[in-house]
């Protein structure tokens, strides 16, 4: 067998350069976010559901936002009910209950939502409530996960290890794909460098790694400014510049009000306020119209 990652590669080694692949997530509102379909993506929620009036608030502006924007087609839940935390005895999200927050916010708004996975024990489970699987930086080279996610039936976000080199992490997509499951999304969110010692940094974001990963694979890329950015001044800042790089999408973590950043249990220092949010997704909006074209080589990208 060659070393290789032949199912999910733009040009493998035997046959034809492939098309881009769209991965596609339906929303009970009937409306189909196209990861990959020429159009930001704006994934946007908490860290994680830590009350139903929170997730529900969140949701709810959400909503409002994409139905103000007319991007409704374009915008989607996050929320990490099972979260994966450095120190053991830092509060680990809720589970389950938390699943069933994401699942009111999603039963109410109709919008689809991503959440994170960790134990392959859970993943059916959890796959018959979410719309999409997220894999975590922390688990990005969790190989058994990874396969069990390509056969959960549903699509995956896989975000890339902080310490992966980008072939690693086309790899780690292929252990997804290569059990039947191409309905990948990587997401790039950042590395622990020198850079990220001295705090001003939380991960250090690798803008190039999206234009190599569209050029090496058929997968959508999308970008997480918060975790790259760790403080809710300079989301805005790394989002946009993710955009200006090709990115497909984004996923963002975000507040309902300033009072509750007090109460937020895990990041509560990058999350964005949604009216704070909804002003970068108008930048993003008038970016793809009015600058994006002019950024692209003469001829176009492909
Ligand atoms: C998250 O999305 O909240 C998260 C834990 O992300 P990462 O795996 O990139 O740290
Ligand atoms: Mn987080």
């Amino acid at each position: 067998m060659p070393r290789d990652y032949s199912n999910i590669a733009r040009s493998p080694a035997s046959g034809p350069t492939r098309a881009r692949r769209v991965v596609s997530v339906d929303g009970l509102d009937g409306y189909t976010r196209r990861f990959g379909g020429g159009k930001h993506i704006f994934v946007v929620g908490p860290d994680s559901p830590q009350s139903l009036e929170q997730t529900l608030s969140i949701a709810r502006m959400a909503k409002a936002m994409a139905e103000k924007l007319g991007i409704v087609d374009r915008v989607m839940l996050r929320g990490g009910a099972f979260k994966p935390r450095t120190s053991p005895t830092d509060w680990r999200g809720l589970g389950m209950r938390g699943i069933a927050m994401l699942d009111a916010a999603r039963e109410e708004t109709g919008l689809p939502y991503v959440t994170e996975i960790m134990d392959i024990n859970l993943v059916d489970e959890i796959s018959t409530h979410a719309d999409m699987l997220q894999i975590g930086t922390r688990n990005a080279q969790n190989f058994d996960l990874l396969e069990v996610a390509g056969r959960a039936g549903r699509p995956v976000i896989l975000k890339r290890g902080f310490a992966n080199e980008a072939q690693e992490w086309f790899f780690a997509a292929e252990y997804i794909a290569n059990q039947g499951n191409l309905d990948i999304v990587l997401c790039e969110r950042g590395m622990k460098t020198l850079f990220t010692k001295g705090g001003y940094c939380r991960n250090q974001p690798d803008l190039n790694v999206i234009h190599h990963a569209h050029e090496k694979t058929i997968l959508p890329v999308i970008f997480d400014p918060s975790h790259v950015s760790g403080d809710h001044r300079i989301v805005g800042q790394n989002l946009l510049a993710s955009c200006a790089h090709g990115a497909d999408g984004s996923i963002t973590e975000t507040l309902h009000m300033e009072s509750f950043r007090r109460e937020q249990l895990c990041d509560a220092g990058q999350a964005l306020l949604m009216d704070h949010y909804t002003r970068l997704v108008e930048a993003v909006l008038i970016f793809e119209q009015q600058i994006a074209p002019k950024l692209s080589p003469v001829g176009g990208w492909d």
